[in-house]
């Protein structure tokens, strides 16, 4: 059954205000967590248990859909390993073929880089599962030189489960209707590819997506000068940690990705003036911020920040 996207249960406060256009373009959060999920495999620790006994508390790995009501075509940033159970989010507001399976279930995807939380899901389209047929895929051009030359990736590229399209990074392109895509490269290390940074242009909105980098300071560009000449409204931006108590046995230099206390006290004076809306997504499962109701959330939340969830919208 279709389900109109208003119907989901949450409604991001991050577009309180913004005008709900109904054939507007929009992003649906589908996962908030980092590449090995909440409960993360094998752990015990105190989130990793509670999510475990309470399905409420579950995170998927970190991704986006782009939906387009207009077309009812749907764009997926990054493919995770739970690509299964967020093809089926996409099922509650896309249209889909009933009492048969979807072997089209995205028109498209763009990929970040080569982690585990942001392409292994990729494997799904594939010969064993749904065996898609050339959904286009936007990558760097590195990242699509190790996906064409190493398997299990190989094989999708040359049965054609997916199209490979090289990303000039800096340059825009369309996805369709005027919503138009820029990517560029951000510092995170870097084993079999680059990584990318996306800037989404809706009608009336404009995002960008940072799920997983090194600190602001290893940034060629700082971080406000790129949202300042972006244009950018809305930032959902790595937090995989809330600060450095929340790793007691790890040197925090050895950290790079930025703290989330780091990212608020650097972007505060922006949020603060109304001139940025500003999501925090990829949470290790050690962050405190995970607590809906614990010190750090309520940090977050006082400063006029927001940690994303499963199901929010935001409109483009
Ligand atoms: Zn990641
Ligand atoms: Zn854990
Ligand atoms: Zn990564």
């Amino acid at each position: 059954m279709i389900k109109l996207l208003a119907l989901l249960p949450l409604v991001l406060a991050l577009a309180a205000g913004a005008p709900s256009t109904p054939s507007a373009p929009r992003i649906v959060v589908l996962g908030t967590a980092q590449d090995g999920g909440l409960p993360q495999t094998g752990c015990d620790c105190a989130h990793c248990s509670a999510a475990r006994r309470n399905p409420a508390l579950v995170r998927h790995v970190a991704s986006l859909a782009i939906y387009l009501p207009k077309t009812d075509h749907v764009y997926l940033i990054d493919a995770t390993p739970d690509l299964p159970a967020q093809i089926e989010k996409i099922h509650t507001f896309r249209h889909h073929p009933e009492g048969k399976t979807d072997r089209a279930p995205v028109d498209g995807v763009l990929l970040t880089h080569a982690h585990i939380g942001h392409y292994l899901g990729l494997a799904h389209f594939g010969f064993e599962s749904l065996n898609t047929k050339g959904i286009p895929t936007w990558v760097s051009p590195r990242m699509a030189e190790f996906l064409r030359t190493n398997g299990p990736w190989s094989q999708l590229v040359r049965l054609g489960n997916i199209t490979l399209r090289e990303i000039q990074p800096g340059q825009p392109f369309e996805l369709e209707d005027g919503l138009t895509v820029k990517a560029f490269p951000v510092p995170h290390r870097d084993e079999y590819t680059d990584t990318l940074a996306f800037v989404v242009r809706g009608p009336h909105k404009t995002l960008l997506y940072v799920p997983d980098t090194d600190s602001w300071k290893a940034w060629p560009r700082p971080l406000t000068e790129v949202l300042a000449a972006e244009k950018v409204d809305l930032a959902l931006l790595d937090a995989t940690f809330y600060s450095p108590d929340e790793l007691p046995d790890r040197d925090v230099s050895k950290i790079k990705h930025p703290l989330v206390t780091d990212t608020m006290d650097l972007l505060e004076p922006l949020v603060k003036a109304g001139k940025l809306r500003v999501g925090f997504t990829h949470l290790n499962h050690s962050n405190p911020a995970l607590d809906r109701d614990g010190a750090a959330r309520k940090a977050i939340e006082a400063r006029g920040f927001r940690v994303v969830e499963e199901g929010d919208e935001l409109d483009l």
